[in-house]
């Protein structure tokens, strides 16, 4: 899955509007950037398999680390654990912004086992493999990528406040942008090299979470005192 984990995050924004997007951005795709490492690393693999699924080439011969349910839960504790102790004046419903890292993070895994073939372990290499196979077919595919960010943007548009205010123009040409590139990239040529897949990993998703901190930033002090008055 990738877009609708984007879905997820806007969604969880609105549960919890002190949570930047970026992080949560960051959060919902952290064991894909980590995955990024992974494979360039070569701790985890991957083989790129054109046809090995109509709307995706990999083929995911080893993951443990990063895309196993044992793993989630435990990325997932580790990042709630992670925002928790964060250095912030600010604590007021800290635990409850920390949970909702964490249950971002975990999203990615349930996500995934949606579209993936079964591949997923539950705990280590050997163990049972999880996966619903939507990358079978690529309409529904789409269906489920698309209407995940567009849930997920809906509700994120509908949850602004006065605190914290929704750039609707530049939330909904993100995803138009995000949703086109997923389709252009789903469409297209399969990746060269494995290189360029952990590469490209860590660098769009690092970039995405980057723009998404930039949609979601504060509004300057002075500015937000002159717009309360109009
Ligand atoms: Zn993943």
């Amino acid at each position: 899955m990738f877009i609708g984990h984007y879905g997820v995050a806007l969604a969880l924004k609105r549960a919890e509007p002190r949570l930047s997007l970026g992080t949560l951005f960051v959060a919902v795709q952290l064991v894909d950037i980590a995955w990024g490492a992974t494979i360039l690393l070569g701790w985890e693999r991957v083989i790129i398999h054109p046809g090995w699924t109509a709307a995706s080439p990999l083929q995911f011969t080893s993951y443990p680390i990063t895309h196993s349910l044992l793993a989630a839960g435990l990325w997932a504790a580790a990042a709630a654990a992670a925002w928790y102790t964060w250095p912030t004046k600010d604590t007021s419903r800290h635990g409850r912004a920390a949970l909702i890292v964490g249950l971002a993070v975990a999203s990615h895994w349930f996500l995934d086992a949606i579209v993936h073939i079964p591949d997923l372990p539950l705990a280590g290499g050997d163990s049972a493999k999880i996966g619903l196979g939507l990358w079978n077919s690529i309409p529904l595919t789409f269906t489920v990528e698309l209407g995940l960010l567009g849930l997920g943007l809906a509700l994120y548009l509908g949850g602004g406040t006065r605190k914290h205010e929704v750039r609707p123009l530049l939330a909904v040409g993100f995803a138009a942008l995000l949703a086109a590139a997923y389709v252009a990239t789903t469409l297209g040529p399969p990746p060269p090299i494995v290189t360029a897949i952990g590469i490209g990993a860590i660098v769009m998703l690092t970039a995405l979470a980057a723009i998404g901190g930039w949609i979601d930033r504060a509004r300057p002090r002075k500015a937000a005192a002159q717009h309360h008055e109009r």
